[in-house]
Parts: structure tokens; sequence; C-alpha cells
């Protein structure tokens, strides 16, 4: 049990980033449960899979996985071999390392960019072998940065390009939305994301042959199980011809995603004004800087700030003892046991300032407020 005074204290907390569910959610999970009673993968997934075909407007093909982490696994085996590197930034979230250690391939860590904080191209080209194979850029917060030249720099070095978007579900690069074109994206649904299906992730590609194999992949490399289960029908007698997972979206969690589906533009358009509003009323106040960013098309998936002076782990404090929750995106992937590589010394300057401010389509003005006033309150000492 909880004491009074811990229960209200959490009531007051103002969350960093939230899961926002309600009746409708629910009522979907309950009408799998109570329909034919399948809750593994079957015509939930497949009709989840049509809604973000028909989303994304593209003639694409959409796989769904139990994770974005599965998503971007099952996206690394399907173009590597073990040993091949990919370049990826080192100021990410990291699964997209684990993803790509966990295919065999070697993640190359590379610095960001400050402005935008995505890859950083001209340190990525330096450390180009003849094992590259891929580059995976990071979404970092939603925005994709220079798409463009990522896809030149891949077509001037023969790479394959695994987009992490798993920030970024919604946003729009220059009039198309993310997923809707590119080499092989991905997407992530866990709880916190611009969209969540409980748990659960998407590939989507052109590639007909990444396709298949990320089809099979994801249901222990069961040849053309997917297409007999979307029937109705289940697999006795079958072939297998690579490794594979169990990392099949469920029912459950299809249903789940659909209705967020639905609810997309309204979660937009909070996640787009409160990161506007952070906008406007942090600017002007000393000892912060924002990134600039054009919210019009960018849908935020977390909205980060820098803190001068060395003051980060200070006003992370402050803001806890105000009930603000804070995070940190991320710890760069360089300096872990088990990705040790050599310094990066933009990446690990910029790690020093970051911090994160709440950010879910539930937050509140007044919520806002008490965040920018604890900020300016803190900036002023
Ligand atoms: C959330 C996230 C993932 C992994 O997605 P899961 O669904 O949590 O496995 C991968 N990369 C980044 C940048 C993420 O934020």
């Amino acid at each position: 049990m909880y004491s009074t005074k811990k229960i209200i204290a959490m009531t007051r907390k103002i969350r960093v980033s939230k899961s926002v569910l309600n009746n409708e959610e629910a009522k979907a999970v309950s009408r799998v449960i109570s329909g034919d009673g399948y809750l593994g993968m079957g015509k939930e997934v497949q009709k989840f899979e049509e809604d973000l075909k028909k989303f994304l407007g593209a003639k694409r093909k959409v796989i769904c996985v139990n994770t974005g982490t599965a998503a971007l696994h099952l996206a690394v085996a399907s173009v590597t071999k073990p040993g091949d590197e990919i370049l990826v930034q080192s100021l990410t979230y990291v699964a997209s390392f684990q993803a790509i250690s966990g295919a065999s391939a070697v993640p190359i860590a590379c610095e960001v960019d400050p402005t935008t904080m995505t890859i950083d191209l001209q340190d990525a080209e330096k450390r180009i072998t003849d094992k590259t194979k891929a580059i995976m850029p990071i979404h970092y917060a939603g925005d994709p940065g220079n798409l463009d030249e990522i896809y030149k720099f891949a077509k001037k070095h023969n790479l394959r390009v695994i987009e992490d978007a798993a920030h970024a579900f919604g946003t729009i690069y220059k009039r198309k939305l993310i997923g809707s074109f590119g080499d092989i994206v991905c997407f992530s649904f866990d709880g916190i994301k611009n969209i969540t299906s409980g748990e659960g992730g998407a590939i989507v590609t052109a590639d007909l042959k990444v396709a298949q194999y990320v089809k099979d992949g994801r249901l222990l490399g069961v040849h053309k199980d997917t297409e007999r289960r979307y029937k109705g029908l289940r697999s006795w007698k079958f072939d297998v011809t690579h490794q594979g997972y169990r990392y099949h979206m469920s029912n459950l969690c299809a249903a789940i995603g659909r209705v967020q589906l639905r609810k997309f533009s309204s979660f937009k358009k909070n996640r787009q004004y409160l990161a506007e509003r952070y906008v406007e009323f942090l600017k002007n106040i000393d000892g912060v800087e924002i990134f600039k960013k054009n919210y019009n098309n960018i849908v935020p998936h977390i909205f980060s700030i820098k803190v001068m002076n060395g003051r980060r782990d200070k006003l992370m404090q402050y803001l806890n003892d105000s009930h603000v929750e804070c995070g940190i995106h991320y710890y760069p992937n360089h300096l872990l046991s088990y990705y040790k590589s050599g310094i990066l010394p933009v990446t690990e300057d910029i790690y020093n300032q970051l911090l994160t401010l709440p950010l879910h389509p539930n937050l509140t003005r007044a919520q806002q407020d008490t965040v920018i006033s604890s900020i300016r309150k803190f900036c002023k000492k």
C-alpha cells in the first residue's frame, strides 16, 4: 500500500510520456476476445496492416510485428550477412544497436548533426569500409533531418537504408508521409509512441524480397505461413529457408492499434500544438536552448532541449522536485560496455546537455505551464 502522501505526489507528478487509451481500445480488445477467440496473428492483424497501408497511401508492403525492435532486427537480417557493418548514430535508443548486433551485423557508431540530431554524414563517410552494407538513420524526436541527403549518400556508396522511424509515425517530409517512400522503414507502436498497439512495430517496404523474408521471419521462418493464417488456416506441412523468430503481432494488439490509428489526427494536433507552445515560451530563456523545427510537418514523439553551462543534471533534479518528470534521450551507445568504441566528442557534448520535457497528447496547458515556469524559475537562480 502507498501512503496518502505518496499517492497525492504520484497524481501530481507530470509525466514525461504516457499511453493515452480509453474505453474504445478496451472495447476493441474485448471484441477480439469474444469474437472467434483467436488471439494470435489472424484477421485483425491483416486489417491493421491494410489500415496502415491506406494511411500511408502508397503501394508498399506493411508487415506488423510485436515490437519496433523486432521490426529493425528483421529488417537488418533481411539485407545483411554476419559481419556486415551498419552506420548508425550513437545517440539513439539501445534498441537500434541491439537490432543490428542481434542479426550478427556490426553497428558502427557515428556522430550526430547537433542541429537536427540525426546522423552526421560527413562523419559517417569516414567510417565506410568494404564491409559497410547499410545506413540506419534515426528520425530523432520525429525529425527525419535531411533524408534526401541520406538517400543520395546511400546511392553513392551502394548502401541499403533502414529508417528507424520509431519516433516519426505521421511525420511529413517534403509533402510525403514517412514510410510512404524509401527503402525499408521501421515503426514502433510501443506504449508511448505516436500511436500504440500496446506493444508492436511494423516494417514498410516496396522490396518484395525483403517483405517475404520479414513475413516468414516473424513466424519462425515458416514459408508463407502469413498467407495461410490470413485465410484462417494453419501450416501443418511447410518449409523453412532461414532463421526466424516469434515476432508476429497478436490480434489483441492489432485491435488496439486500429483504434489508435483512427485517433491519430487528434494525437498529432495535440503533440504539435504543445511542441510549438514549448518553443514559444522557452525560446527567450537564458540557460536553455531549443531545437528549431517545423511542427507543421513533424509529429514530435519527444521534446528535448539543451541545458547550457553544465546545469542539465541540476535542472533535472529541480524539475523532479517540482513533480515534473524528465528524461534523457539518449545515453550514447558507444559508451556502453557491449558496444564500446572510440570517442565521439560532438555526441558526448550534446548528450550532457540534453533534457527531455513532458510531452504526450493528454498533457494539459496548465501542466505545461508548470513545466515552463519551473524552468524559468531555475534559470533565474
Ligand atoms: C521505441 C524505439 C525503438 C524500439 O521500439 P520498441 O517497440 O520499443 O521495441 C527503436 N528505436 C527508437 C529510436 C525508439 O525510440
